[in-house]
């Protein structure tokens, strides 16, 4: 069995990782033991990497307008489009929109293209939408961007304070590292600083359930509080800082007192003297904060309202101490290096600075270098859609999903005259729009760097073929290169002269200028990069083997070499809640999800977690606004409107809402939640207002709610039918629920009375129209693995008036459903739905009238095909055991008969929920463990392994915990 070390393309912790590929190309990964960032441990997204491997959505050779095409044609059209769009409209006229999943060698190659020789800046990267605010926090204050510590420094600590970080669900293994450290130096005390009562809240000994927005205010307090009990360095201070008086008087307007800290932050008065008080005895401090601080319109203030009370108290590149920005995407750190932000030059080189352009310009040997700042995230999409981008080259990113006010982006990219798309994915929201699909080279396949959360570089390494024509993003973007003109500079024979030169540059006319500087490894050999261990910049002849901390001696990167103290004037959120739209909506991560569920979704322990897009709610607002548990729900705002799931807790401030941001109209109709996000921005970083949205929750009542379970994939669903908006297809919601569409008068008005003893209603019956005729097969059944596309299928669509999300399941696909239209006869639709016309299956179903209930299930061979399961409400049997059924290779008569009951028959098991995704422990599992006499989660994972690997199930465990205790002691 073949091994390579390489390293988790999922979050910014960066974990080593081992892949083991078997004789029969089977994919094992566990955790290496000897990268610094994890030293062992994976979390449930790095375990079932090897589940992610999928072939069946590769993107696998280029394609022109739909057609496939060679690499040659692909690449022709490309440079043709952009000499076009340049003659015509000059070099501001095309951009690049890249991502932090590319690796470092990538970004390099794309960077220098679009700013040395395109000659714009016009090139952004998805990384604006996790860290800009980090990024312009630092540049303020040290005058460069580098996170001072390193993850050592939060087992060293004895105060962590996390801000805005749900690290046991986004960065589990370093709050698993936290959680350690706890267990091993029980003083350390931990403070979470957070709307939201979430998993992380597991660990914390203080939670500060703070309002939306409101953390300037608290760490302007923290900075008052601090100075008024003599906690001031003075020796710091007064030898390395300036600009302390102007940020205390700021500080001492906003956050005067306690009380009024107290006040405009939704807190108790003695929760803020807590956290004060325990903050200014506390000599080791570690402030980790994250996308609650980032993702806001006044993101870059927060960043420096904390960074100002490290400076203060001198706690900054000492071991066990200093602010520390969690990086969201596997490689934003490695974008950063190179230059990909639209307002950065390459290696940490000043954009605005002319003397440090000609230096670049010079190394390159590039015939222009980029003047001025490009387009931000946002802004690009607005440019593209104003006509003013004619040309746009998304690499390795979704932006028709991830971008706030979605629907804009979808208008721009309707819009761009060229769309090019790099992804290893062929079906997502952003490929329908583009003219030319080139295929990337996906994780395991590529080869190159990326750099973590801590500064760490690390290999990730190829250890498997490219699938069907992929190539590296580099090698796509160098050819481009070349055919317009550039060869000689794009002349890299692999991604290790890549490194070679990226490090070159990092160390021109540097000599300690600027933070970046890895020109230690500007020689290395091809062997040598081969074998590149772990390593943290700075990395120079005079630190061969890393830095693990900046600013121990004081020296900062500004002009005059100290740190700067910024004045912070707290702002509110841009848009406030209203009566029109009273709730805040915050955006973030489920537990086992990355980004667009791309890679993750096509795993079935990572999609059990959470199998459809849900909107978390406060019991006190659901019952004011008439929603439910488990019921469906519109969010809506200003900008656009999504469905999704209820799920009541009172994890929830109430007055705030939180929605994950992964669904997109690949896995359901109506639940991409960034249609619904507003597109404000942080002035000085560009960084979107994800975490704070006025909305609106309105019940969504349809007239039928279902569910199907299948062993084959019954695509295409909705938009992803393989028509592209390019060649016709709709970009609205085709195929997406219409109840979205309407407005809840109508849909109150077509629910069917209680009393309805008919079931199905007929035509005529119903108010809405089932539209399609009788017999017409309305999905599209895909031909059983192995065969190619569009082979033996029949033409099917779901309803267009009907929700629906799709999950992977083990041997499954599971469709959520629920509709409007009432089809005029369920038994022939579900025939319909589920069989291929002279199919020869074995078809069982159970109809009743008076409760409005209809159940069928498809069997071939004695082998469960799929079912399907149809209510009036919402209350429908455990989908659990059902879906164990797929594994089975026939069904039992007494099976047979709890099937369409839903219940197992006696003897046999119902898993339950998923809770452990590392180890596939169910609910069922847990709660007899605890029946039986297991009575703490440490208990729960000696006696199943459930919560000892990530440990992110363990908040879940204890709440089964405690709900099982209280029901035997009201027994
Ligand atoms: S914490 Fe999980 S997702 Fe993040 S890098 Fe490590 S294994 Fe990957």
């Amino acid at each position: 069995m073949n091994e390579t070390r390489t390293t988790c393309p999922y979050c910014g912790v960066g974990c080593g990782v081992i892949a083991s590929v078997a004789a029969d190309g089977a994919v094992a990964v566990r955790g290496d033991p000897e990268h610094p960032a994890n030293r062992g441990r994976l979390c449930s997204k790095g375990t079932a990497l090897g589940d992610t491997l999928d072939p069946e959505p590769r993107l696998l050779h280029p394609e022109v307008d739909g057609e496939r095409v060679g690499w040659d044609a692909a690449l022709d059209t490309i440079a043709s489009g952009i000499r076009a769009a340049i003659a015509q409209h000059g070099p501001e006229s095309v951009a690049f929109y890249v991502s932090g999943q590319l690796l470092t060698e990538d970004y390099y190659v794309a960077n220098k293209l679009m700013k040395g020789f395109l000659g714009s800046a016009n090139i952004d990267t998805n990384s604006r939408l996790c860290m800009a605010s980090a990024v312009a926090g630092h540049k303020r204050a040290f005058g460069a961007d580098a996170v001072p510590g390193c993850y050592e420094d939060i087992e060293r600590a004895k105060l962590v304070v996390l801000v805005g970080s749900n690290a046991a669900w986004c960065h589990p293994v370093l709050y698993q590292r936290l959680v350690q450290a706890k267990q091993d130096h029980p003083e350390l005390r931990v403070v979470l600083i957070d709307p939201r009562r979430t998993a992380t809240t597991e660990i914390a000994d203080l939670h500060l359930s703070i309002r939306p927005g409101a953390d300037a205010i608290l760490f302007n307090g923290l900075l008052v509080h601090l100075a008024a009990h003599d906690e001031t360095h003075a020796l710091f201070v007064n030898a390395h800082t300036e600009g302390l008086d102007a940020a205390l008087a700021a500080a001492r307007a906003s956050s005067p007192d306690i009380e009024r800290v107290a006040r405009d932050c939704g807190l108790e008065p003695e929760q803020v003297e807590a956290f004060f008080d325990l903050f200014a005895r506390t000599e080791r401090v570690v402030t980790l904060f994250s996308q609650g601080v980032n993702q806001t319109s006044s993101g870059t203030d927060k960043v420096n309202a904390i960074i100002n009370c490290h400076l203060l108290t001198g706690r900054i590149g000492r071991p066990g101490m200093g602010p520390f920005s969690l990086t969201g995407q596997p490689n934003a750190m490695g974008g950063r290096e190179v230059g990909g932000l639209a307002n950065q030059l390459a290696a940490h080189f000043e954009l605005d600075d002319p003397e440090q352009r000609a230096v670049v310009q010079d190394f390159w040997k590039a015939p222009a270098i980029a003047a001025r700042a490009g387009p931000k995230a946002v802004e690009m999409f607005r440019a593209v859609e104003q006509g003013r981008i004619k040309v746009l080259w998304i690499m390795a990113t979704n932006p028709a999903v991830s971008l706030p006010d979605a629907g804009q982006v979808q208008r721009a990219l309707e819009k761009c005259e060229l769309v090019i798309v790099s992804d290893c994915v062929r079906h997502t929201d952003t490929t329908r729009y583009a003219h030319v699909l080139l295929p990337a080279a996906a994780w395991g396949e590529k080869d190159g760097t990326v750099t973590n959360s801590e500064r760490r570089l690390s290999r990730q390494r190829a250890f498997l073929p490219p699938a069907g024509e992929a190539r590296p993003d580099w090698w796509i973007v160098a050819e481009v290169a070349k055919r317009l003109g550039y060869g000689a500079a794009f002349d890299h024979p692999n991604a290790a002269a890549i490194f070679r030169e990226h490090a070159a540059l990092s160390g021109v006319a540097n000599d300690g200028a600027r933070a970046f500087d890895i020109s230690g490894l500007a020689t290395l050999s091809d062997d040598g990069y081969a074998e590149l261990a772990p390593i943290q910049w700075p990395v120079t002849a005079g630190q061969p083997q890393g830095t693990l901390r900046l600013f121990g001696d004081g020296a900062f990167f500004t002009p005059s070499g100290r740190a700067n103290f910024v004045a912070i004037t707290p702002r509110p959120p841009t848009h406030v809640t209203d009566t029109q739209y009273p709730l805040a909506l915050n955006t973030g991560r489920t537990r086992d999800h990355w980004h667009t569920l791309t890679r993750t979704g096509y795993s079935a322990r990572l999609s059990a977690h959470s199998i459809e897009p849900y909107v978390e709610m406060h019991p006190d607002d659901a019952r004011v606004l008439g929603v439910n548990d488990g019921a469906l729900a519109r969010i809506s705002s200003r900008w656009g409107k999504s469905s999704a799931r209820v799920r009541l807790s009172e994890s929830q401030r109430p007055g705030s809402v939180f929605a994950p941001m992964h669904w997109s109209d690949a896995f359901t109709s109506a639940g991409c939640i960034d249609a619904v996000v507003n597109p404000v921005t942080d002035p000085i970083s560009g960084e979107p207002e994800f975490k704070h949205t006025p909305v609106r929750v309105e019940p969504l009542q349809p007239a039928w709610y279902g569910f199907l379970l299948s062993r084959r994939k019954l695509t295409p669903f909705g938009r992803h039918s393989g028509a592209t908006a390019r060649d016709g297809g709709s970009t609205g919601n085709a195929g997406a629920i219409s109840i979205e569409s309407r407005n809840p008068e109508n849909i109150l008005n077509d629910v069917i009375p209680a009393s309805a003893s008919q079931f199905p209603l007929h035509r005529g019956d119903c108010p809405i129209q089932f539209p399609l005729p009788q017999g017409e097969c309305p999905i599209q059944s895909p031909p059983p693995q192995g065969e190619g596309e569009g082979g033996g299928g029949v033409k099917r669509e779901i309803d267009s008036d009907t929700y629906w999300s799709v999950s992977r399941g083990p041997n499954l696909w599971r469709y959520e459903l629920a509709g409007n239209d009432l089809p005029q006869d369920w038994a022939t639709t579900a025939r319909a739905l589920l069989c291929a016309p002279d199919e020869k299956v074995e078809w069982i179903e159970y109809f009743d009238k008076a409760a409005r209930r209809y159940r069928a299930a498809r069997l071939a061979n004695g082998k469960l095909e799929s079912c399907i399961f149809v209510e009036s409400s919402p209350v429908l049997p455990n989908r659990d055991w059902l879906a164990g059924l797929f594994a089975l290779d026939s069904l039992d008569t007494p099976t047979r008969t709890g099937l369409l009951a839903g219940i197992p028959p006696k003897g046999s098991r119902d898993t339950g929920r998923q809770v452990c995704a590392c180890f596939d422990v169910g609910e069922t599992a847990i709660i007899e463990a605890i029946h039986s006499g297991c009575a703490s989660a440490a208990d729960i994972g000696a006696r199943l392994k459930a919560g000892t690997n990530c440990g992110s199930c363990v908040p879940e465990i204890k709440i089964l915990l405690a709900a099982v205790t209280q029901t035997k002691k009201i027994a």
